[in-house]
């Protein structure tokens, strides 16, 4: 019954059978049939190309004119970093804002307990790993906003290459080396301050261990064991 009421929704869209089609068909030709004069006129067409000039612009990297280079707008959100401050500590403090604030859950934190030799008596945490799938990211830039400590921001990089899906998982030590190719890249320090002594890439040109939003915990001393 299924087929009939098929059958009649093609006659009634003026659709040809397979018959039909079949008797409308040109025939191939011999030559035609074995498509070698066809492949034949391919690999010529291939060779006049292999010499003539690339049309292919090289739109980044140290090759490309500065006419063909992309340059990524103000704002551009592209792969991120994990910023330092002044002591070379990472600024994050596994808080979980941002992961949490991800709408496609790619960002996974495991964080461990500071010890005030290292961090002061105002972290009490750090990632022992911090990870982001970028080929689940929608860069949408949530988590920049969700960081209370100004620790996660976007460079403008958008070329990403790779030859298997675990080249896109960023490591902490990506994360890292992505912050000093791009503070590097603008002619800042490591923690991003420039040659004034200020932030430029923090929210007000602020400091490198600022808390946004919420109150400063940094006045209270810390516990041993906290
Ligand atoms: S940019 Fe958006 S999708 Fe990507 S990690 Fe941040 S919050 Fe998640
Ligand atoms: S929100 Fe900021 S401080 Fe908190 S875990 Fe994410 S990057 Fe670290």
């Amino acid at each position: 019954m299924a087929h009939d009421n098929a059958t009649d929704v093609r006659a009634l869209m003026g659709a040809e059978s397979a018959q039909q089609r079949r008797a409308h068909e040109r025939k191939l030709n011999f030559w035609e049939r074995i498509y070698l004069p066809e492949i034949f006129k391919g690999m010529v067409n291939t060779l006049r190309m292999i010499f003539r000039p690339s049309t292919t612009i090289d739109y980044v990297g140290a090759k490309s004119k500065p006419d063909q280079r992309h340059i990524p707008a103000v704002g551009y959100r592209g792969e991120h970093y994990l910023k330092v401050d002044d002591n070379g500590n990472i600024k994050c403090v596994a808080c979980f804002m941002c992961s949490t604030a991800c709408p496609a859950e790619c960002i996974i934190i495991e964080g461990e307990q500071t010890t005030i030799e290292d961090f002061g008596a105002q972290r009490f945490k750090k990632p022992l790993s911090f990870e982001i799938d970028m080929l689940k990211c929608i860069y949408c830039g949530m988590c920049v906003e969700a960081c209370p400590k100004d620790a996660i921001a976007m460079t403008t990089t958008y070329n990403q290459v790779g030859t298997k899906r675990s080249d896109f998982i960023y490591d902490m030590a990506r994360l890292v080396r992505n912050n000093d190719e791009f503070m590097g890249g603008l002619g800042l320090s490591r923690s991003g301050r420039d040659a004034n002594g200020s932030y430029p890439l923090s929210p007000g040109g602020c400091g490198p261990d600022v808390t946004h939003g919420v109150t400063d915990f940094r006045k209270g001393v810390r516990q041993d064991g906290a």
